[in-house]
């Protein structure tokens, strides 16, 4: 069989998951189109840790991390089993590569994982777990997680990278408002960067990318793509839009 894709999405605001919209309509037929995982590794903006680790609940709970939305955001659950074997195996690869990883086994699935696997893969079905980040550790080291984890995607396993393509939440716009120039210019280079593999480019995207830091304030939001990069460069955009006027919404597959 061939191997599976690794998958970028950008997961933007939790009322994704609820309202309609170009991303919202994309990711409905986005599992159709890449097919059914044997499992699903979400490295998600949302969970960040000092150092490497790995989620082992055999039943995660559903995390409603953020606040201020309509109370039918907090009554949305996503009940996917877990898969505590397959942490163990995420934890080999990393050790394998020479990165230390901890197993927590009390840790849910946040907004970044299920609002956009609810529409991907709505019947819950799948065993998912998520890694967490690192931010202070930078792009290269996120890279190096993906490409730890590559050999999962000869056995089906779905390595899904969830943040955003741009973040600035500073400068969000009305929500149809469209992109500033700024942050169409910085999706359009991630685009050309992404198809071209060009991996040194993309691990220095801070200080080669037009308006890096003022789409990426801090850069949470943009180390999933890393992490997908890293399990598959290079890759091909497959969806954008925006929202918010300053979140781009783009998905990518690589491999
Ligand atoms: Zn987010």
């Amino acid at each position: 069989m061939t191997a599976f894709p690794a998958v970028f999405v950008s997961h933007g605001a939790p009322l994704l998951a609820l309202e309609d919209g170009p991303a919202h309509r994309f990711l409905r037929g986005f599992g159709e189109f890449l097919g059914r995982p044997r499992a699903i590794v979400v490295a998600s903006a949302h969970w960040t840790t000092a150092a490497p680790a790995v989620s082992s609940a055999a039943i995660p709970a559903t995390i409603h991390d953020f606040g201020g939305f309509p109370p039918a955001l907090y009554q949305l659950g996503y009940p996917a089993a877990g898969d505590p074997v397959l942490a163990g195996r995420v934890a080999s690869l990393l050790a394998v590569a020479g990165i230390a990883c901890a197993s927590d086994p009390d840790r849910g699935l946040d907004h970044g994982a299920w609002v956009p696997l609810m529409l991907m893969y709505p019947a819950a079905d799948i065993p998912v777990l998520q890694i967490a980040l690192q931010p202070a550790l930078g792009t290269r080291h996120h890279f190096a997680l993906g490409h730890a984890l590559a050999p999962l995607r000869e056995d089906g396993v779905l390595i899904l990278g969830s943040g955003g393509a741009t973040h600035n939440l500073r400068e969000l716009g009305a929500p149809d408002a469209p992109p500033p120039a700024w942050a169409s210019a910085f999706s359009a280079w991630l685009e050309q960067t992404v198809a071209a593999g060009a991996t040194e480019r993309l691990l220095d995207y801070r200080a080669q990318a037009p308006q890096a830091v003022r789409n990426h304030p801090s850069e949470e939001h943009l180390l999933p793509l890393l992490v997908a990069a890293g399990a598959g460069a290079p890759g091909r955009r497959v969806h954008t839009s925006t929202t918010y006027g300053a979140l781009l919404m783009d998905t990518y597959v690589f491999g």
